[in-house]
């Protein structure tokens, strides 16, 4: 962000009046500019014991793999957020069961909510924003070419609750070493982790 949202006029970063952190000020008017997180809502769905995966058709990560996902509107829940997103890259209507990773990416200021999912009807196709669609055995999932080092976290910690005896619901903060790849999911430290497990779950 570069000019005032309420002038127009050029942004400088100081530190305002009675705050701690410097922030994005107006050098006329004086408005502030909060930055926070964006949410990003998404699934991990399974089906007869299979992932579904998504090949991204647009940048960053185009080619690779993710779960469904995406920034969440202003106007809608979290889970529908995720439903949403679901359909729109795998073009498959989904059952949310339950929470399943929320994992904050401060460095790029992220928050990501993930969610248990799975196919309502079995189906699935490929979204507009999708090259392909598919569904992985644990041990066909393409770790190499997976688009976000967050989703390759959330579905280690997804196959590892599986081999764990039960679902459980993730929380954490990865932290990027600072060294190489921002997209190398090798780089990055889950940090603050609590798994609670989802033993109620029917
Ligand atoms: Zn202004």
């Amino acid at each position: 962000m570069r000019f005032c949202t309420q002038c127009g006029a050029p942004l400088v970063r100081q530190v305002p009046e009675g705050e701690e952190r410097e922030r994005a000020v107006c050098s006329a008017c004086r408005f502030v500019h909060y930055e926070n997180p964006r949410t990003v809502v998404g699934c991990v769905v399974e089906h007869e014991g299979r992932l579904l995966l998504c090949r991204r058709a647009i940048e960053p990560g185009h080619g690779l793999w993710t779960t469904p996902a995406g920034y969440q509107e202003v106007e809608e829940g979290i889970v529908d957020g995720a439903r949403r997103e679901t359909l729109e890259e795998a073009d498959a209507a989904v059952e949310i069961l339950a929470p399943h990773a929320l994992l904050d990416v401060p460095h790029i200021g992220q928050s990501y909510k993930l969610f248990r999912a799975r196919l309502v009807d079995g189906r699935y196709g490929v979204g507009a924003e999708s090259l392909e669609s598919r569904l992985f055995a644990p041990e066909e999932i393409p770790w190499e070419r997976i688009a976000f080092p967050v989703v390759s976290v959330a579905l280690r910690l997804y196959l590892e609750d599986l081999r764990a005896g039960g679902p459980r619901v993730h929380l954490g903060v990865l932290r990027w070493s600072g060294r190489g790849s921002r997209f190398d999911a090798a780089q990055y430290e889950l940090l603050d982790h609590l798994a609670v497990p989802l033993s109620l779950l029917p």
